[in-house]
């Protein structure tokens, strides 16, 4: 059993005795630490430590670890779960100052970074080197390289590029105890023994602190194109993508948004789209490709296959930045956000189910709450549909009714809660929605052998906030 955190001071006097009062801040420490993107109930940690280098997070997790002293790690604070909100009395662990590019390898096309490097910066400096770094995602001016592994981040290439974890090959991380395991892998096949990096991909700050990774980069693309199409169906959504993998290679985006949420939107944004989905589903697809000489012309053979067999009834198809940025407006579905008190759900069901389990779904909610918005949007070809919902200006209970409502719903279609965003603690009650209990025992027997103590992250994606994890 661990106890609850100190409440006296010695743990933040030894913390400045060995890091100094540059890196440590004690209380009352600046506001913007004390909740995430969430903005899930805001709490006064004891101290921030901005912690520059592996050896200032190894030493405050020791001192921290000698006073069984709970920590938050935290990276930009974009995460929407609430996983890097403290609590009042723990120690925040900030890698905001821990930022730079340590290698660019040409030849095993990496880049190694130190974990608080944003992922715009990261993502400058390999375009810098002639490559890309393919994770991206709206947060990227903000979410750290540590975060984004810390919750396996998804974001808009996942179709062609996969998650975060799929990018990483080396890693380097500190325990709960202080001890730093660096293995800064480039190599793409290492079969030598368990690969512990991905035990650390999407571990929410729970298990250990990333400190630094080595990620994988890609070939610049030469080519994008873009277009905004009507498929009359989601069973023809379906087809769609099917058409367009089979067609192409180089597909990197495909985003399908559900009727009510392209009036919404467009009307929000004061715009006419240049199709008119009506009663059907817009779907945004983007192509990228390295022949420009040659793409344009195979990019309207796909549109103009769709037509043929009816899968689409309309296409518009991007002639300038300009308009391939107002179709990601749309997408983007920023009027949303202005209505009351909106609940974003990211969950994720098999391709062929979610046009019924999102039929299903809304149907739920708006015969609960008939005045509700529910707005429907997903990278379908991950799996990942997005819900969001707005019943007018609501209170907490109803808010939990309106969760309870659309996670049973996703246990009863055997679907994830969490397709990127985790668990933290905002959907932690609901997990046996989506894992087993066998699956959650293992969950703790890991956390129980990595942080006996609890001091990690105590009380996300699982377990208690004190006790055995
Ligand atoms: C506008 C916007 C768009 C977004 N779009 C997407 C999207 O498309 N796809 C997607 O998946 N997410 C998206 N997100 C969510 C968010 O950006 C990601 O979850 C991001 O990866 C979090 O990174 P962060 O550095 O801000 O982490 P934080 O929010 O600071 O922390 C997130 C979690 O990681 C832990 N953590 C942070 N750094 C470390 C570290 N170095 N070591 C160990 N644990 C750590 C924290 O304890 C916490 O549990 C979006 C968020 C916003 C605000």
């Amino acid at each position: 059993m661990s106890p609850e955190p100190p409440t006296d001071d010695t743990v933040v006097a030894e913390l400045i005795e060995a890091l100094g009062e540059q890196i440590v801040l004690s209380s009352p420490v600046d506001v913007r630490f004390r909740t995430d993107w969430s903005g899930h109930l805001p709490a006064e940690p004891r101290a921030v430590v901005l912690a520059r280098t592996t050896a200032h997070v190894s030493t405050a997790l020791a001192i921290c670890q000698a006073h069984r002293q709970t920590v938050v790690p935290q990276g930009g604070l974009t995460g929407l779960a609430g996983g890097a909100t403290p609590q009042s009395g723990d120690v925040v662990i900030n890698l905001e100052r821990m930022v730079g590019i340590e290698e660019i390898d040409i030849s095993a096309a990496t880049m190694t970074v130190l974990a608080g490097t944003t992922l715009e910066a990261a993502q400058g400096a390999a375009r810098g080197a002639g490559f890309e770094l393919t994770i991206d995602l709206g947060a990227r001016g903000s979410a750290q390289i540590g975060g984004i592994l810390a919750t396996n981040a998804g974001g808009n290439r996942v179709i062609r590029y996969g998650m975060a974890r799929e990018h990483l090959l080396g890693f380097e991380v500190v325990l709960a105890d202080g001890t730093v395991v660096t293995s800064l892998n480039k190599m793409i096949k290492n079969n030598a023994g368990y690969d512990i990096k991905h035990l650390f991909v999407g571990s929410e700050g729970t298990l250990g602190i990333l400190t630094r990774a080595v990620l994988r980069l890609r070939p610049q693309c030469l080519s994008r194109h873009t277009a905004l199409c009507v498929s009359p169906s989601y069973a023809d959504v379906v087809r769609l993508l099917q058409l367009t993998q089979r067609v192409s290679t180089g597909l990197s985006a495909f985003e399908a948004m559900w009727p009510h949420f392209c009036s919404f939107v467009a009307e929000g944004l004061g715009r006419r789209l240049p199709v008119d989905p009506g009663d059907g589903f817009a779907v945004l697809i983007e192509v990228t490709g390295n022949h420009p000489d040659i793409d344009e012309a195979l990019f309207e053979d796909l549109i103009g296959s769709a037509l043929e067999t009816g899968v689409i009834s309309d296409a518009f198809i991007a002639r300038s930045n300009k308009e391939v940025e107002e179709l990601w407006a749309l997408r983007e579905g920023e009027p949303i956000d202005r209505l009351p008190s909106v609940i974003n759900f990211d969950v994720s069901l098999p391709i062929g189910e979610i046009g019924g389990f999102a039929a299903a779904c809304e149907r739920r909610l708006i015969d609960r709450w008939p005045a509700a918005h529910v707005m429907l949007f997903g990278h379908i070809g991950d799996s990942n549909l997005h819900i969001c919902v707005s019943i007018g200006a609501a209170g907490v209970d109803q808010l939990l009714a309106v969760d309870q409502l659309v996670y049973a719903t996703v246990g009863e279609w055997s679907g994830s809660i969490s397709a990127e965003h985790g668990i933290g603690v905002l959907k932690r009650d609901y997990l046996a929605y989506s894992r087993t209990a066998p699956e959650i025992d293992i969950m703790r027997r890991i956390k129980r052998a990595l942080d006996p103590d609890n001091i990690l992250n105590p009380g996300k994606i699982f377990g208690l906030r004190t006790g055995a994890p």
